[in-house]
């Protein structure tokens, strides 16, 4: 077996992000690991700080093919980001302003239109 130096491929915006990024390279059949986790948490109550960030380190063979994931990843999340706040909606029925993630209005319940 060749020996391959890991090389980081991702900055996670937290400890969560990280394992998701894991969990992702994982189910591609990418054996990375977190750097950096235990750090985070020794560095939060000074404020984070870019170096406390959690990091997902691959084996340097696989880095190109984990960028890529992760890139992909990131578009999907900033899409999600994107649709998420739903223009909100007037009522036909009582003219109320009803937020864009629901589908009856809040206080009539008559169906968006
Ligand atoms: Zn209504």
């Amino acid at each position: 077996m060749v020996d391959v130096d890991p090389v980081e491929v991702y900055v996670a915006h937290d400890a969560s992000d990280a394992a998701m990024a894991l969990a992702m390279l994982g189910a591609e059949g990418i054996e990375g690991r977190v750097v950096g986790e235990n750090l985070q948490t020794a560095a939060g109550e000074l404020g984070m700080s870019y170096n406390a960030l959690p990091r997902v380190w691959v084996p340097g063979d696989q880095a190109e093919r984990a960028r890529e994931l992760i890139r992909a990843h990131e578009r999907e999340r900033s899409a999600q980001a994107d649709a998420a706040p739903a223009d909100p909606w007037v009522c036909p029925g009582c003219e109320e302003s009803v937020p864009g993630d629901f589908d009856l209005c809040w206080s009539c319940q008559t169906e968006r239109p």
